[in-house]
């Protein structure tokens, strides 16, 4: 079974969660037998190349130009799929990022066949006759449960969460091949965008990215007004940590679709996550299970937050979050 995973960059540099597609593209390849390729769009690709062989890609295909410099969604999908039509995998992996989810569900009617997004684990199970399958798990039913998906067309393509995408090792100085296309080779020289980018424009909410921050400070629907959300933003300050938040706190415009957590946002894994605020629904908790330590503070004591951490504090927010601000500050100035 070959495999080809979707190589994205940001500012030039492979994503962790592209690493985490080749690192999870080697262990399928330890129960299938074929290769593990990468494709590569953008332009002046300089060390990207090195790093995907050095993460576990065989063969990677590179396509440079400079209409590729930044992300372009319909001629990036129609760029994939080319190279899909050369490869021939058997699996496609993209990263449920916002590039991915994009560009999955293109190459899969491109290609028209079955897609399943959002996979937070992906695992080879015998099927009745004794056959190895693939078998994606995503979170499902409003996270009351996990499903188990099989996708009975080929390629198969998944996308899958990038907070539970661990990159390998990286192996200096492991090589493979390196197969250079031009737009001319895939016959998209004279493509015409029906959209184009113009400009990618980073916001304060991708800069504290909560997918590697070691600390990650969430703020519910409890501390849902601006006012309170602000200690939310100082605590996390103080911790050198990144700002999170649930649902209902984005949907009332207080934080980005970036920041959210849980099954329909990010799947986490901080050294540290407190909740301040959060009442522990299954669709965030979900999302948070991975964390080293969890620490919630809420006024009820009965919230199902204090069933999954490891640390509560029942108190209003209001008052514990100040303490614990200056609390910390102390200990920094006075170590
Ligand atoms: C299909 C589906 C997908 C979903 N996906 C997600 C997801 O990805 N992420 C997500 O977060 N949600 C998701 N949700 C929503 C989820 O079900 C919950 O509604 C949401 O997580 C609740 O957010 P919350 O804890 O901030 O708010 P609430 O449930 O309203 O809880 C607020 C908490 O704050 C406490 N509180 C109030 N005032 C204070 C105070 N002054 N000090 C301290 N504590 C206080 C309260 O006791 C309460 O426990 C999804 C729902 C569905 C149906």
């Amino acid at each position: 079974m070959d495999i080809l995973t979707f190589a994205e960059l940001q500012a030039s540099k492979v994503t962790d969660a592209a690493l985490g597609l080749l690192a999870k593209g080697r262990e399928l390849l330890n129960e299938f037998e074929g290769r593990l390729h990468a494709a590569l769009l953008g332009d002046a690709i300089t060390d990207a190349v090195n790093t995907l062989f050095e993460h576990g890609a065989d063969i990677v295909h590179v396509v440079e130009h400079p209409k590729l410099k930044l992300f372009q969604s319909d001629l990036y999908a129609s760029a994939l799929y080319e190279i899909v039509r050369r490869v021939r995998p058997e699996l496609i992996l993209f990263a449920a990022t916002l590039v991915g989810k994009d560009l999955a569900p293109r190459l899969a009617a491109k290609l028209k066949t079955g897609l399943v997004s959002h996979c937070i684990d992906l695992r080879v199970e015998y099927d009745e006759n004794g056959n190895k399958r693939l078998v994606e798990i995503v979170p499902g039913f409003g996270g009351l449960f996990f499903a188990k998906n099989v996708i009975l067309r080929t390629p198969q393509i998944v996308t899958m969460t990038p907070g539970v995408l661990k990159r390998s090792r990286r192996e200096g100085g492991r090589r493979g091949e390196l197969v250079r296309l031009s737009l001319e080779d895939l016959g998209l020289d004279s493509f015409e965008s029906r959209a184009e980018t113009l400009e990618v424009v980073e916001t304060k909410a991708a800069k504290a990215d909560i997918d590697v921050a070691k600390v990650v400070v969430v703020g519910g629907y409890g501390v849902g007004d601006a006012e309170r959300f602000k200690l939310v933003e100082e605590l996390a300050k103080v911790l050198n940590g990144a700002v999170g938040a649930t649902r209902p706190v984005v949907d009332a415009g207080l934080a980005t679709k970036e920041q959210m957590v849980g099954q329909s946002g990010k799947m986490i894994r901080p050294e540290l996550y407190v909740g301040i605020g959060v009442s522990g629904a299954m669709q965030h908790v979900v999302g948070i299970l991975d964390s080293g330590v969890i620490l919630a503070i809420n006024k009820d004591e009965n919230a199902p937050i204090f069933e999954v951490c490891d640390v509560g504090i029942v108190g209003h927010a209001e008052e514990i979050v100040p303490k614990l601000i200056e609390e910390l500050r102390r200990r920094k100035t006075y170590p």
